[in-house]
């Protein structure tokens, strides 16, 4: 524009049309900046012509095209305008392939009818549901599905903003896995720890139940019992023990019970249960035991322990037996065997007598056959009195009366000459003495021969098939051990236990012979009353040796 011939006034005009523009020009840079105006109408030479403000536009667009979820844009007939690349990416197909399609061919029958109804509200206002998507690989996604109502120059269109799902409910799934592994494992717990408890009242009450039956069953038998630890402490006593004694359980518990004890079983009773204490064996010994009333009865106490799987003792249980009417018995019968035995000695000494007189008679030859009568009346004669001398020495013991003179003897000699007589009574049998050197002790002979007889009688009775018998005499350590062994029957180890009490014989049918089960017991008491000790070596089938040691002279 030439401005060189315009006056003041149009110069002036002009300049505030000029002003007038750059104010308006002002104000719409100030729009676009706020984001008020996103495309301009410019009238120019060739009509109006629209710009739009490229430069936002991108931002969008690259914004729209880099976002995680998909963005797609339908008309009314739900026909796809636009689609970003995650959308196609996400239904597998070229961009341009899906532009053009309508939506619903990736909606799936079963979220079809969802679809439509989302679809619809979304035309009316915002909103959101989930549903699924099969893309062209027929792969279901889950979505959640946004609607926002677009108002565009074509018209009005629907954004559909669709977030993919997958993940999250993969993620939603593996933790309902855990979540319903965790509910099992936590049921199977309840279950477990139901059992548990279960088990733990069943064997309370099983233990009551027991204990119940323990207390029943002791407080109804006969006997007075207890139970004591393995340290030796009473901690029960069963009713009859209250009613014998007449004390309350403070009195006897623990080691209390030695009050009741007669003091002259105490020190024997205490010892045989220490003993059992320290080795775990079963408890047994008779001693007297004060009633409420003072008066003292025999008991026969028996305890044996219980023991846990490693062997250890849990405690022990005992049982005291009231045995005082059978010792009464007992001396009544020993006090009759003492009698009987006395009184059947004289008359079998005079009718030994009287057979030697028929034997020794001279003036008429007797006929032969007399003459053998005689000699095995002799003979069950000689049995006779053995068994009443034994039956006496039984008495004897049992009285504290077996007397002994005691004497220096050379038992050497009397070896000698107790095997002299064994040959001359027993000439089946083989003799041999192995005996060396003299040995001397301080005894009753007549009694210590008894006991040598007594192994011999008995060597001899138990060894029909194998007929040697050897005889012998050792030293060892300040003793002399005179021992005989036989290769007969042989003894169990149990019954080697028992055949040293009065009155045992060993009970097989197959070893049975004549006689009392006195021998023995008779020689334990001898030697005991020599300070000396008595045993067997024996084994079942093979043989036995049975020795005593006695004190040797020095
Ligand atoms: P008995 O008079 O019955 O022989 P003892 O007291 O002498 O009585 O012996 C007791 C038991 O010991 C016998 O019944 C017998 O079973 C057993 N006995 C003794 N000596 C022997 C032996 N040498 N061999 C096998 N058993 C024996």
């Amino acid at each position: 524009m030439d401005t060189a011939n315009l006056t003041y006034d149009e110069l002036l005009a002009q300049h505030r049309e000029l002003q007038f523009q750059l104010e308006e020009a002002n104000d719409t840079i100030e729009a676009i900046r706020n984001g008020q105006v996103d495309a301009l109408i410019v009238k120019g030479a060739e009509g109006h012509q629209l710009f739009t403000l490229k430069t936002a536009d991108q931002t969008y667009r690259v914004f729209i095209e880099k976002m995680n979820e998909g963005a797609v844009t339908l008309n009314h007939e739900g026909m796809i305008l636009y689609s970003n690349s995650r959308f196609a990416a996400m239904m597998n197909l070229p961009l341009e392939k899906v532009i053009g399609l309508k939506f619903e061919t990736f909606v799936p029958e079963i979220s079809l009818e969802k679809f439509i109804g989302i679809i619809n509200n979304g035309w009316e206002e915002d909103c959101k549901g989930e549903i699924l998507l099969t893309n062209s690989t027929r792969i279901l996604i889950p979505c959640l599905l946004s609607c926002t109502t677009l108002d565009l120059d074509e018209g009005l269109a629907l954004s559909l903003i669709l977030t993919d799902l997958t993940l999250q409910k993969e993620t939603e799934w593996e933790l309902k896995i855990k979540n319903d592994e965790l509910t099992a494992a936590h049921n199977e717990t309840e279950k477990l720890n139901n059992q548990l408890e279960d088990t733990v009242r069943e064997r309370t009450k099983d233990l009551l139940i027991s204990r119940e039956h323990f207390k029943l069953l002791s407080n109804n038998i006969p006997q007075m019992s207890w139970t004591n630890l393995p340290g030796g402490e009473v901690d029960f006593y069963n009713q009859q023990w209250y009613s014998y004694t007449g004390l309350r359980f403070g009195d006897t518990a623990g080691w209390g019970w030695q009050r009741i004890v007669h003091p002259d079983d105490l020190p024997a009773t205490l010892s045989k249960y220490e003993s059992s204490l320290k080795t775990g064996h079963t408890f047994e010994v008779e001693n007297r035991y004060r009633r409420w009333d003072g008066v003292y009865r025999w008991h026969l106490n028996r305890a044996v322990p219980l023991k846990d799987d490693q062997g250890n003792i849990i405690f022990w249980v005992g049982t005291a037996t009231d045995i005082e009417d059978q010792k009464v018995e007992m001396e009544r019968k020993d006090e009759f065997i003492g009698v009987a035995s006395h009184e059947l000695k004289t008359p079998l000494t005079s009718l030994k007598g009287y057979i030697q007189l028929i034997g020794a008679y001279k003036k008429e030859p007797l006929p032969a056959v007399v003459k053998q009568y005689i000699e095995k009346a002799g003979v069950a004669l000689n049995k006779l009195q053995h068994l009443v001398n034994d039956l006496l020495d039984v008495s004897k013991i049992h009285a504290g009366r077996l007397e002994y003179s005691m004497a220096e003897v050379n038992l050497t000699e009397l070896i000698e000459i107790t095997l002299d007589n064994s040959r001359h009574i027993y000439p089946t049998h083989r003799f041999e003495n192995h005996t060396e050197g003299i040995y001397k002790v301080i005894c009753n002979a007549e009694r210590v021969e008894q006991v040598m007889m007594n192994f011999i009688n008995n060597a001899v009775k138990y060894s029909q098939v194998n007929n040697q018998i050897i005889v012998n005499a050792q030293a060892k350590k300040g003793m002399v051990r005179i021992s005989v062994t036989d290769f007969g029957v042989g003894l169990s180890p149990e019954q080697k236990e028992k055949i040293f009490e009065r009155f045992y014989r060993v009970e097989d049918q197959k070893f049975r012979t004549g006689g009392l089960g006195m021998g023995l017991y008779i020689s334990t008491e001898i030697i005991s009353n020599h300070k000396g000790k008595i045993g067997v070596e024996s084994e079942l089938g093979k043989g036995s040796t049975f020795y005593f040691d006695l004190p040797l002279l020095t």
